[in-house]
């Protein structure tokens, strides 16, 4: 069983990759152990040009979101389900500075496109207790992230390409620069593990962080699923008629499970958000593949050429994936350099 490629993990990296891999005609299995911990599961899938305190845009957003729009587009187009919507966040301003804040920046011209300064109108209104103000951030959206895994992942099993097993590292064989493991010979293996990669013997020297998130699936009888809002948490429409409510940002933990302390805490910011009542009917976390400077970690192993890793989406895998997914399979399929920002030259092995 000869392949080009053998990816491991099928999250939104390992996803996104194989599709533009495939999309170039390379043969593609993956091996994913079904998703345990993964954190595309049980992520929102919000794409949010303008983040923190500091209304800061989101690190190279503006190639980002169309490319996203685009890919997720293709993807929509080949399994006839839709998976990306467009949607705007109406976000919480909680002073006078903010609001301030707010209005100046809605009057920069590098930021007129994603925020503004209209006032917030609508049946919202009724669902969420005031606040000093709301501002709107357009060009957001979201991904229906367990949707689109789901159609990938039945298309895999259905073609035969996708193993639900966990991979072996020890069971790996590098020679004459191509890779053998168990019956299967691939010219490259590419590790898209997310936080699974502290176990990957090649990779961990990389210096991935990982940072727990909470979530709660909520029902909140009437509330509007066209927007997404942001109080001191987001509240996202979600599968059926739930809503996601998240999440927490936790950078020590013990274990990928979720916890009394988080779940009081994320009731009590819903209790100071909403007016409408709600249920709360599930309870989730993960952890989130994050690095310290905030990059994605992408490119071919130093000592190993036929080895390579996707990873480091941290906060972002939905905007981020599309992009760097296409640019690895270039860097794969047709040589070209990686991008030195993502390259994981940028860190030294040893
Ligand atoms: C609570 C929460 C909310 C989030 N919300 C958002 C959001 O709204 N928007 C956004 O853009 N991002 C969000 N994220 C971040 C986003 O989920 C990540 O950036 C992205 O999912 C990372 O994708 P990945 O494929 O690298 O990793 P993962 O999704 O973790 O996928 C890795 C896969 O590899 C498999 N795997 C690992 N090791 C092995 C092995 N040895 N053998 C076989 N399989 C293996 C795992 O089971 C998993 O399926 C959120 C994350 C969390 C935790």
């Amino acid at each position: 069983m000869h392949f080009d490629f053998l990816l491991i993990g099928q999250g939104l990296a390992g996803s996104l990759l194989a599709h533009f891999l495939k999309k170039a005609g390379a043969s593609v299995v993956i091996i994913d152990d079904a998703h345990c911990g993964g954190a595309s599961a049980e992520a929102a899938g919000l794409i949010n040009p303008i983040t923190g305190r500091r209304l800061a845009k989101s690190w190279r957003i503006d190639e980002l979101i169309p490319f996203a729009e685009k890919t997720y587009a293709e993807l929509e187009a080949q399994f006839r389900q839709p998976f990306f919507q467009r949607r705007p966040i109406i976000r919480a301003l909680f002073s006078a500075k903010e609001d301030n804040d707010w209005a100046a920046r809605a009057r920069n011209p590098e930021y007129s496109r994603y925020l503004m300064e209209e006032p917030v109108e609508g049946p919202i209104l009724d669902f969420i207790q005031p606040a000093y103000g709301f501002g709107q951030i357009r060009e957001s959206g979201q991904v229906e992230v367990a949707a689109l895994l789901s159609a990938f992942a039945a298309w895999g099993f259905g073609e035969g390409w996708l193993r639900p097993e966990p991979f072996d590292y020890s069971k790996l064989i590098l020679e004459n620069g191509k890779a053998r493991y168990e019956g299967l010979q691939a010219e490259r293996v590419v590790f898209c593990e997310g936080y699974g990669l502290h176990r990957n013997p090649f990779f961990n020297y990389l210096p991935m962080e990982g940072n727990k998130g909470e979530v709660l699936l909520i029902r909140i009888p009437g509330f509007p699923r066209d927007w997404i809002f942001k109080h001191k948490v987001f509240i996202a429409p979600y599968t059926g008629d739930r809503f996601w409510v998240g999440a927490s940002y936790l950078r020590e933990f013990e274990d990928a499970l979720p916890s009394a302390r988080e779940r009081e805490r994320l009731e009590n910011v819903l209790q100071r958000a909403l007016k409408a009542p709600f249920v709360v009917e599930d309870h989730r976390a993960a952890i989130r593949p994050t690095v310290p400077d905030r990059r994605p970690l992408l490119g071919i192993h130093p000592e190993h050429p036929q080895l390579a890793v996707f990873n480091g989406l941290g906060t972002k895998g939905a905007s981020l994936a599309p992009f760097w997914g296409a640019h690895l399979a270039e860097v794969l399929l047709n040589g070209v350099p990686p991008d030195p920002e993502v390259d994981i030259q940028r860190f030294r092995n040893g």
